[in-house]
């Protein structure tokens, strides 16, 4: 069984990218600047949005955080994001999702301009990845074909079984897998909560990706002998034996599981590093244009 290590891969990826930032610099070009906006004090929010920003300052990118106390009207976010697409200087934003339940998430991901949409949530982006076109692959399904690429996953041919079809995981890296070239290729199952035999779905992937929101959801008995198993869950379970009494775990019992696979992703240390890494690659591919040449 092989790890497939998100720390080990997402510091390669980012060595990479300090080293174009260097010779962006060198050439007296402009450095990739990814603004991240932030409303409210969710408590996880806060944490991916610093990991985020300390991401940018590892790969010398300029990064800016705008802050919004819980109770930023709607409007004013809309503002925000009108300023953020007007400005040249930066290349991409995200505004950091969930959003207080006064403001309209829709209207929100609408607002941003997809030229800078590096989360890849905007239709014209989801749009245009479905039909193959160059886009702003959303910053998870990003994360994990890359992994798959790195770690030379063979997956024409394969059957991906894909459990959660959430806008941000599950649907588009089923969309992915299963567009032409690599890596794709795949036969792809979208299975949900309400698929009739999920177990009987799993037992017959070659791949999984798992992004349910269950902790250790998907059990040893469910994974073929010799699949690729992807946990994208990120979940805090209590754990009395931990100093902070809580730790992580995935969506997939990793103990059960792990035995039985090729390949596998640890929780933490896999998908979640990736996830982080995508939206800087995205950031530079918005710097230097390479998606929206105009
Ligand atoms: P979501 O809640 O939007 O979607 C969950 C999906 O799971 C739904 O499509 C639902 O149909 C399916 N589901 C729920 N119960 C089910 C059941 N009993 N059987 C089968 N399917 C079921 O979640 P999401 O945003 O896709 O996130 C999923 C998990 O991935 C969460 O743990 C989240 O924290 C994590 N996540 C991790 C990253 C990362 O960077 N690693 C990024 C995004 C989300």
């Amino acid at each position: 069984m092989t790890l497939l290590d998100g720390k080990l891969l997402s510091e390669n990826i980012k060595s990479e990218l300090a080293a174009e930032v260097d010779l962006l610099r060198e050439r007296g070009n402009k450095i990739p600047h990814l603004a991240a906006v932030l409303i409210g004090e969710n408590a996880a929010s806060q944490v991916y949005v610093q990991s985020k920003i300390r991401s940018c300052e590892q790969v010398g990118f300029k990064s800016t955080l705008i802050r919004r106390p819980a109770d930023a009207t709607e409007a004013e976010v809309l503002e925000i994001v009108q300023s953020l697409n007007e400005d040249p200087d930066v290349d991409g934003f995200i505004v950091q999702l969930p959003l207080p339940k006064h403001i309209n998430e829709e209207k929100i991901t609408l607002a941003i301009d997809h030229r800078k949409d590096v989360d890849g949530f905007h239709p014209v982006n989801f749009g245009r990845m479905a039909q193959g076109l160059p886009a702003f692959l959303p910053a998870t399904p990003y994360g994990i074909v890359e992994m798959l690429r790195r770690y030379n996953i063979e997956t024409a041919g394969k059957h991906c079984v894909v459990v959660g079809r959430s806008n941000i995981v599950g649907t588009p890296i089923s969309i992915l897998l299963s567009r032409k070239g690599y890596p794709g290729d795949c036969t792809v199952t979208l299975t949900h909560s309400r698929t009739s035999d999920l177990a009987g779905e799993v037992r017959r992937a070659d791949i999984v990706v798992a992004a349910i929101g269950i902790p250790e959801f998907i059990k040893g008995d469910w994974v073929k002998e010799g699949a690729v198993v992807i946990d994208v869950g990120i979940n805090r379970i209590e754990d009395a034996s931990r100093k902070s009494g809580t730790r992580l775990v995935g969506d997939v019992d990793f103990e059960a599981v792990a035995p039985r696979c090729s390949h596998i992703t640890p929780v933490p240390g896999g998908v979640g590093l990736m996830t982080v890494t995508a939206l800087l690659m995205n950031t530079l591919k918005a710097c230097k244009r390479e998606i929206y040449p105009n």
